[in-house]
C-alpha cells in the first residue's frame, strides 16, 4: 500500500515541528489530493457542488464514496504523524479524521471562506467543543438570554462548574453587550438569527466588542447558512452549525460543524476527539449530498419565508409577524449587502392565544407539526409548549414569546400551496369553530 501516492500524509517528515508554530505551512484542510480543493472566490452555488469532493482516482466514481471504516492501515505516514503530533491530518482511526470527514468538513469550509472545519455528531457537540475549546477556567463568556435552548442549558448548566461564568444579554443590544464584557472575557458567542424570534444581531459590530475586548465572537450561523450570510467576512472568528437543519436540509440526520482558522479548528478538533462527538463516515455521505442543493434550496425558503410573512402580516387572525425581511427595532444596522436573504423561518402569534394556535396547526393539511427546521418539507410548532416549555410565562414575554406564537420553517414547496394551506386553516380555527 502506497496512500502518499494519492496525497496522505503528504510533506511529512519525521521530526517536522510544524504544528507548534502559529505560522506553520498547514493552513487548511485537512485535506487528501484527491479532494476538490477550489478556489474560495467560486460562488456559493458552484461551491455547493464541487468543494472538497475526494475524487476516487481507482474507481473514477462522480461522488464522495464512503469510507465506512473505523481504523486505517497503517503506515510510515501514520507512524510519522504519532511523531509529530500531526493525527488531523493522516487517516489513522475515524475518531481523530476519516476521508468521508474531510469531504464535508472542505465543503462547509469553502462556503463559509473558511480555512478549515471540523464535522461532529450533532450541532451541540460543535458548540460544546467550540465553547471548551476556547476558553479556560476562570474566564468569561457572553452570550444571548434567547440563544438556542441546548446552548443556554450548556452554558448555565455546566459552565460554572467548569469555572467559566456566563453573562446573558439581549443580542441586539450593543450596548448592554459592551457593558457586559470583562477583563476576562474570552468568547461572545451569538447567533446570525435567533429562534423564535427571530432577531438578527450585527455581526460586524459584535466583531468590534471582540475585537476590543481581546475576545473571540462565535456565531450560530444555523438559522441563516453561508448562503445568506458569511460572520467569518464580517469579523467572527468562529462559524458553528447544527448540520441538522438547513445543511443536511432533509430532517434525516444529526449534525454539526464548527470551521474558522485553522489554529482555532485544530483546538476544537482536540476538543471534539476528547468529547468524542465525532461525525460517522455514512452520516458524512449524506451531509455532503445534502449540502449540494444547498444555494437552490435557501434560495427558495428565502422566497417563499417573505412571501408566506407577507401574507401572514394581511391576515385578520395574525397579531403579529416576525421575520426580518419586514423590518423592525433593532435590526437599523443591518447592512443589506450582507445579506442574501433571511432564511426559511416565519413566526408569527395566532389572534386568540395557544389554544387557538394549536388549533390552527391541527387543520394545517401540509406542514407536518413537528420542532425542527431546515428541511425541504415545512414544519411548524409553537415554541411555548416545545423548545421553550421550560420557560415562565414572564421569561417568554421577556424574550418575546406571546401567547399564540407559531415557528414555521417554511420548506421548498409551491408557496401557493402553501399560503392557501395556512389560510384555509387560520379561517377554520379562528372563525368556523368559534361559531
Ligand atoms: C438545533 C440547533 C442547535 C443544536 O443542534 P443539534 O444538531 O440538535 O445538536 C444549535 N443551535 C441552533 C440555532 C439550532 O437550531
Amino acid at each position: 500500500m502506497d496512500r502518499t501516492a494519492i496525497g496522505f500524509g503528504e510533506g511529512h517528515t519525521p521530526g517536522a515541528e510544524w504544528f507548534d508554530e502559529l505560522r506553520r505551512r498547514r493552513i487548511k484542510g485537512p485535506i487528501s489530493t484527491q479532494n476538490r480543493s477550489l478556489s474560495r472566490s467560486l460562488a456559493p452555488e458552484t461551491l455547493a457542488v464541487h468543494a472538497g469532493t475526494y475524487e476516487d482516482p481507482i474507481t473514477g466514481a462522480v461522488g464522495t464514496p464512503i469510507f465506512q471504516t473505523s481504523t486505517f492501515l497503517l503506515d510510515q505516514a501514520s507512524y510519522d504523524a504519532f511523531a509529530d503530533g500531526a493525527l488531523r491530518d493522516v487517516p489513522i482511526y475515524s475518531r481523530y479524521g476519516n476521508p468521508s470527514q474531510w469531504s464535508v468538513q472542505e465543503k462547509i469550509a469553502a462556503l463559509e471562506g473558511a480555512e478549515s472545519a471540523v464535522a461532529t455528531s450533532s450541532g451541540m457537540a460543535a458548540i460544546a467543543a467550540t465553547v471548551y475549546a476556547l476558553t479556560n477556567c476562570g474566564s468569561h463568556i457572553v452570550s444571548a438570554y434567547d440563544v438556542y435552548g441546548g446552548t443556554y442549558n450548556l452554558l448555565r448548566e455546566d459552565m460554572p462548574s467548569a469555572g467559566r461564568d456566563v453573562t446573558f444579554v439581549d443580542p441586539l443590544d450593543l450596548d448592554a453587550i459592551r457593558a457586559a464584557v470583562r477583563p476576562e472575557t474570552q468568547l461572545l458567542l451569538f447567533e446570525s438569527l435567533t429562534n423564535p424570534m427571530l432577531k438578527a444581531p450585527d455581526i460586524r459590530g459584535l466583531a468590534r466588542i471582540a475585537e476590543e475586548a481581546g475576545a473571540l465572537l462565535v456565531i450560530d450561523n444555523t438559522f441563516l447558512t453561508p448562503i445568506n450570510v458569511r460572520p467569518l467576512d464580517l469579523g467572527a472568528d468562529i462559524v458553528v452549525h447544527s448540520a441538522t437543519k438547513y445543511l443536511g436540509g432533509h430532517s434525516d440526520l444529526t449534525a454539526g460543524v464548527a470551521t474558522g482558522r485553522r489554529k482555532f479548528v485544530d483546538r476544537i478538533w482536540a476538543q471534539v476527539l476528547r468529547f468524542g462527538g465525532t461525525l460517522d463516515p455514512l452520516v458524512c455521505f449524506l451531509l455532503e449530498r445534502g449540502i449540494k442543493t444547498l444555494a437552490l434550496r435557501i434560495r427558495v425558503q428565502n422566497e417563499n419565508a417573505v412571501a408566506l410573512a407577507g401574507y401572514l402580516a394581511s391576515s385578520p387572525y395574525v397579531e403579529a409577524v416576525h421575520h426580518p425581511a419586514l423590518g423592525g427595532k433593532g435590526h437599523e444596522a443591518l447592512r443589506p449587502e450582507d445579506y442574501r436573504g433571511f432564511g426559511g423561518m416565519v413566526g408569527f402569534e395566532v389572534a386568540g392565544g395557544d389554544e387557538r394556535a394549536l388549533r390552527f396547526m391541527s387543520h394545517l393539511t401540509l406542514p407536518y407539526v413537528a420542532t425542527s427546521l431546515g428541511g425541504v418539507e415545512s414544519l411548524v410548532s409553537m415554541p411555548a409548549n416545545t423548545s421553550h416549555s421550560s420557560l415562565t410565562r414572564r421569561q417568554m414575554s421577556t424574550i418575546g414569546i406571546n401567547p399564540g406564537l407559531i415557528r414555521f420553517s417554511v420548506g421548498i414547496e409551491n408557496v401557493g400551496d402553501l399560503v392557501e394551506d395556512v389560510q384555509t386553516a387560520l379561517k377554520t380555527a379562528c372563525e368556523v369553530e368559534d361559531r
